[in-house]
């Protein structure tokens, strides 16, 4: 809704700042060269809304998930990208790769879209 709202505004204002600087040239005086920075200015506006509008229709790629493994018998954690049908308390089907037991899901995150967060968890 807002893209569309943005897209018909910057469509407004690049008509109008093409009128004004139309308008402007055709003016005696001087005043003219003002006319046509304003037409210019606002043209410029009213392209910069209409590449804004179709800068926020790109779809934004869901926040990554990681899950987080860890072995029952020893101290060996896992965190891999979340798979689907992963959930708290879980018992996965790799086993682990210290002891060879038996691995429980103990979280569930979602990492925020700054790649070096990923690794702080
Ligand atoms: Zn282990």
């Amino acid at each position: 809704m807002m893209g569309i709202v943005s897209k018909i505004l910057g469509l407004v204002f690049a008509a109008s700042g093409f009128v004004l600087l139309w308008w402007g040239m055709g003016v005696t005086g001087s005043f003219s060269l003002v006319w046509s920075f304003i037409g210019m200015f606002v043209m410029a506006m009213g392209f910069a809304l209409l590449t804004s509008g179709r800068q926020q229709k790109e779809a934004k790629p869901p926040p990554p998930t990681v899950t987080e493994i860890r072995c029952n018998s020893c101290d060996f954690k896992e965190i891999r990208d979340f798979q689907k049908g992963d959930y708290v308390l879980k018992a996965v089907e790799a086993t682990c790769p210290k002891c060879q037991s038996a691995m429980t899901i103990e979280g569930v995150y979602i990492v925020r879209e700054e790649p070096e967060d990923k690794d702080r968890i």
